[in-house]
């Protein structure tokens, strides 16, 4: 039985901490306590698409240490299959997120065990991904795993998922595997080569370089304006963003991938995927923190608001 929605990506401690104003060189600031919660870009992906219903595993490795069973224990209380997450002998993922009084976060991530989601170790696991209806991908492992699960999986004829973040430059085949290619203003600008301003001048215009890139389709997701849907041969669509009052975005974009992944999983279209998407990105913006944000099935399936 092919799983649904199998991710290959990352785990991270998120180690939050709020200070009243970044330290300068040299500069020592005092800050509050240090709230530790599960994130890392590929966690929080597979524990949305769990959230929304999808058979979810994650691919990908954690320590031996108190962050790995943190990270264990929120993604199996998220439904996902942890049968493939690796304990390696490497301190798990740390990000440190300063948050400051104006909403900015400053995160500095040491990928620790990340760094050993090799090609070598995939290869190990194909059983696991090769034959997943959906394979959801992003660039906080080593782009040469990226660059071999993408092309490999859309060759035994999965549906890849890419969300180019962090930014980086990938190899062709990514771009060319990614249905959707899932960015944000900066990252779509960065792969663009100009600036997210620039962008918003002109979004169907760069929606239009987007695909030239290779992808099958786009998506541009631009925070409380809400997400832009587009495939090869249709026009662009909107899908708004929920209308709320957003108290920390942290893990908002991985919210939509992962619920998006569930549903495409499940045979929606890519604008009504994303539309599920929103709605769960838009449910985590009103609490705190990543995976700790994210709703539960039952908010998630909740008569509209
Ligand atoms: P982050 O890095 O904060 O996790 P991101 O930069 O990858 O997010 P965004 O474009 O900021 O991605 O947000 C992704 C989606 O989350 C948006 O398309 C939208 O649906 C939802 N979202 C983000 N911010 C808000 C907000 N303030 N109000 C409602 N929905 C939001």
């Amino acid at each position: 039985m092919p799983r649904s929605v199998v991710v290959v990506g990352s785990a991270n401690a998120d180690l939050v901490l709020e200070v009243g104003r970044r330290p300068a060189a040299g500069e020592t600031v005092l800050g509050s306590d240090v709230v530790t919660t599960p994130g890392g870009k590929g966690a929080n992906q597979a524990a949305a698409a769990g959230r929304a219903g999808a058979d979810a595993t994650l691919v990908g490795c954690v320590g031996t240490d108190a962050s790995g069973d943190l990270l264990v224990g929120s993604l199996e209380g998220a439904g996902v299959r942890t049968d493939a997450l690796r304990r390696v002998d490497a301190p798990t993922g740390t990000a440190v997120i300063v948050v400051t009084p104006d909403g900015e976060n400053a995160i500095i991530v040491a990928p620790g065990a990340n760094r050993q989601v090799t090609p070598a170790l995939v290869a190990d696991l194909a059983d696991v991904w090769r034959g997943a209806t959906v394979v959801v991908l992003q660039l906080e492992i080593p782009l040469e795993t990226v660059a071999h699960v993408a092309s490999a999986a859309s060759a035994a004829g999965a549906r890849v998922v890419v969300n180019l973040a962090p930014a980086a430059d990938v190899a062709p085949e990514v771009l060319a595997a990614a249905d959707p290619l899932v960015v944000n203003e900066s990252e779509a600008a960065f792969l663009l080569g100009t600036t997210p301003g620039a962008l918003a001048t002109d979004l169907d215009a760069a929606i239009a370089d987007l695909l030239a890139r290779g992808p099958r389709s786009v998506v541009v997701t631009l925070g409380a304006a809400g997400a832009w849907v587009a495939e090869r041969d249709g026009r662009p669509q909107h899908v708004p963003a929920l209308a709320c009052t957003a108290v920390d975005t942290t893990g908002a974009g991985d919210g939509f991938v992962g619920a998006m992944a569930a549903r495409l999983a499940a045979g929606d279209s890519l604008a009504d995927a994303a539309r599920v998407g929103a709605r769960f990105a838009g449910l985590a913006v009103q609490r705190k923190g990543a995976q700790a944000s994210y709703p539960t099935p039952e908010e998630l399936h909740a008569p509209r608001r």
